[in-house]
């Protein structure tokens, strides 16, 4: 019999690359300030580091600056897009040209702290290959503070694979899953939802959010509402289940209806003439559009997954399977020896 030898991951290199990604747009202000701070973050590490910055078409002095940067330190790597593409499309953009055996994501408004990397690396030494900011003491003015609250809420309660409150692109992902996370296709990205999507060891880190360096978000509101919405209708398919709830009401609703109109009809002579057909054909028909909205929805749905192909599953670590390849070369030097 065959011995079970698990072929475990290998244990993480002493001496890794760690890569920071940070998107940027029009943030020239602290560039400075926030490649010292991620710097002396990084030396505490033992570690070697890249930072790479992606300007997502800044049009303040950021480019110009980066290249400065870039000039005086090696450390620094810096992707220009030809426009703003957007927060989402910078991080896939920073995923895809860090070189780093463990990836850190963050922001680069002074947000995100920097001093949380070391203990981000320390979860990731012991094993875990998610390590994500669990945000806390947002300082943001207490409407979005209420609406992020209940917006991680809302989708970790309708979420197919739940994602955890109050993370968000913050935090550290080791370069096996992120190569999974980049090689999904979705166009509408809402990073931490791919990033819990492709499973692996997670683990959250409560990390302080701190102020913005100034009061002008670079994202959005609309930008933010088009982002919970990828959210929503990315990893859940509560909307469309709700067509079957509405359905299911609306045909209750209509076979009250039908008894009702049908017995003043028929008993009570209350019903103005076309009283009762109009109530029973607008409420049989009204049901009947939410059924065909819902079954319309599972077909849309069903394309849906099919075009983005995400994969069927992600293999976190094979047992055994390097035993049979042995066997088999083994084999086959023994028929070469016999052969010869
Ligand atoms: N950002 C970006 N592209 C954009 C908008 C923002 O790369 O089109 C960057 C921005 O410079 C910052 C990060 O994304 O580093 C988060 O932006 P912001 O602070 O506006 O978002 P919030 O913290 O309010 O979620
Ligand atoms: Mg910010």
């Amino acid at each position: 019999m065959i011995s079970v030898a698990e072929h475990d991951e290998s244990p993480r290199a002493p001496d890794p690359l760690v890569s920071v990604v940070m998107p940027l747009y029009n943030e020239a202000a602290v560039l400075r300030t926030l490649t010292g701070l991620v710097e002396e973050a990084l030396q505490s590490c033992r570690c070697r580091y890249e930072i790479v910055y992606v300007n997502d078409g800044s049009r303040d002095e950021s480019e110009d600056l980066l290249d400065e940067i870039a000039r005086e330190n090696p450390h620094v790597r810096v992707v220009h897009f030809s426009r703003n593409f957007g927060h989402q499309a910078a991080v896939q953009a920073g995923l895809m040209f860090a070189a780093g055996d463990a990836i850190v994501v963050m922001d680069s408004d002074l947000q995100d702290d920097p001093a949380a990397i070391p203990r981000f690396l320390e979860r990731w030494r012991e094993g875990y290959d998610v390590v994500y900011a669990v945000r806390f003491n947002r300082k943001e003015n207490l409407a979005k503070r209420s609406l992020f609250y209940a917006f991680y809420r809302v989708l970790n309660a309708i979420s197919d694979t739940p994602i955890p409150h109050d993370a968000g692109n913050f935090g550290l992902i080791d370069r096996r899953a992120a190569e999974h996370v980049v090689r999904m296709y979705d166009r509408d990205r809402f990073y931490p939802g791919l990033r819990r999507w492709v499973g692996f060891r997670q683990i959250g880190v409560p990390v302080e959010r701190l102020a913005r360096h100034d009061d002008q978000p670079r994202v959005t509101l609309r930008q933010l509402g088009r982002l919970a919405k990828s959210a929503v209708f990315s990893f859940s398919s509560f909307p469309l289940t709700m067509f079957y709830a509405i359905a299911a009401v609306s045909l209750l609703a209509c076979a009250g209806l039908c008894g009702f109109t049908l017995y003043h009809k028929l008993f009570t002579g209350l019903a103005i003439p076309g009283w009762t057909s109009m109530t029973i054909a607008a409420s049989f028909f009204g049901a009947l559009n939410a059924l065909g909205i819902g079954i319309l929805g599972e077909y849309v749905i069903r394309i849906y997954d099919q075009v983005r192909a995400r994969p069927l599953f992600i293999v976190q670590r094979e047992v055994n399977f390097a035993l049979r390849d042995a066997e088999a070369i083994g084999a086959a030097d023994v028929g070469n020896a016999l052969r010869d």
